[in-house]
């Protein structure tokens, strides 16, 4: 159905690319365990994010999980609710405990002016969130982590091509973690990475990602599988070609998103960040005193065959499975943002009369 927008659209290389780039897997007959491909894909994104080291994974949340595991962090980390749920989801699988920060209401991002209140001496880690692809207060960060001796992870995984003064988004921190997953800027099908400083980390996440496993006959960590295959690294090696062409489209579509929505009573779009630049990847709403409420304009948006998506909502924090653990008023903006957040779609192939009709859809009620 042409006539139907949902809100996002896999990035896929051309058909004969593909198959041009796996066909010599036929020959080797290596189909994953750090092969050509997933070595030749290391090498490229090395390059394109402009970071020091990286390993691969067979998606984002893994990579998420084996870095927290690697960092060997103890205790409780200080995060955001306003995430998708395998942020959560990470900190509370490796046995630690989540203290929530609220998010400020300019990006979304972690509240750096909340966050030094929270430490305790059970605090080991900060794992903020670049949220939309909107860059955290990094130098602030780092500040209050050297203070007070914590690991920073950052979940990057709305930020895979962002930088900060032509620095990429994956050197802050000791590390970060990107996604690769279908629907995000850059996918290998699933996927996933971490970047990191410390060349040493190499070692311990390529070990945790494949069961423990150092050696022929010795397991030195209680490891888990999270190994990209050849097939996804294959894909990721043929995205990457025209993954500069993609955000820049998406970059037309986002300023046209613009040119429609501004100056609407009650629509609130995110400022540009200075010194940054952006992939991107999401275009949030803000529907706060607009004629219609945000569920409104998403049941409006329906109606017309469009698909919006309410991201981040529900908030972490209020999640069914974490039940009475947490409490939601200990992070109001992230509240306040959340019953008002609408993502509207956005693809590189989104085309701009598209774009027109999705915004005269809200803007006729
Ligand atoms: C997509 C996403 C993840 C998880 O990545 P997967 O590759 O889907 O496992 C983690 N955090 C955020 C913020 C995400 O959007």
């Amino acid at each position: 159905m042409s006539n139907f927008i949902q809100v996002t659209r896999s990035s896929m290389p051309n058909f004969d690319e593909y198959i041009e780039e796996i066909k010599d897997l036929w020959d080797s007959q290596w189909l994953t365990n750090m092969g050509n491909k997933h070595n030749k894909l290391e090498a490229e994104l090395v390059k394109y994010l402009g970071t020091s080291n990286i390993s691969l994974f067979t998606n984002g949340h893994l990579a998420l999980e084996c870095a927290i595991a690697a960092l060997n962090l103890t205790g409780e980390v200080i995060t955001t609710p306003f995430t998708f749920v395998s942020t959560t989801h990470a900190i509370l699988r490796n046995g630690l405990e989540p203290v929530f920060c609220d998010i400020n209401p300019y990006d979304y991002t972690i509240d750096i002016d909340k966050l030094e209140s929270l430490i305790t001496y059970k605090t080991s880690a900060i794992i903020p969130v670049h949220v939309y692809g909107n860059v955290c207060n990094v130098a602030e960060i780092e500040r209050i982590a050297k203070k007070y001796n914590l690991k920073v992870i950052y979940d990057a995984a709305h930020a895979f091509g962002v930088s900060i003064n032509d620095v990429g988004i994956g050197n802050f921190g000791d590390a970060s973690m990107f996604s690769f997953h279908a629907t995000k800027v850059f996918n290998t099908i699933e996927g996933g990475a971490v970047t990191f400083k410390d060349e040493n980390f190499k070692n311990k996440l390529n070990s945790i990602k494949n069961f423990g496993i150092t050696g022929p006959e010795s397991i030195e960590d209680i490891g888990i599988n999270a190994k990209m295959n050849e097939f996804q690294a294959a894909m990721g090696i043929c995205n990457l070609k025209s993954i500069d062409k993609n955000i820049s489209k998406r970059k037309d579509i986002v300023e046209r998103y613009i040119e429609n929505l501004t100056n609407i009573k009650g629509v609130k779009l995110i400022k540009e960040q200075k010194n940054v630049k952006s992939n991107y990847s999401y275009f949030p709403v803000v529907f706060d005193g607009y004629k219609i409420s945000r569920d409104k304009v998403y049941q409006l948006l329906k109606q017309n065959n469009i698909i919006a998506r309410k991201y981040f909502y529900p908030l972490t924090n209020t999640l069914d499975c974490y039940k009475g653990r947490f409490n939601i008023e200990d992070t109001p903006i992230a509240k306040y943002i959340a019953d008002r957040v609408l993502c509207l779609p956005l693809y590189s192939d989104l085309s701009i009369e598209h774009v027109d009709r999705i915004c005269n859809v809200i803007k006729a009620r």
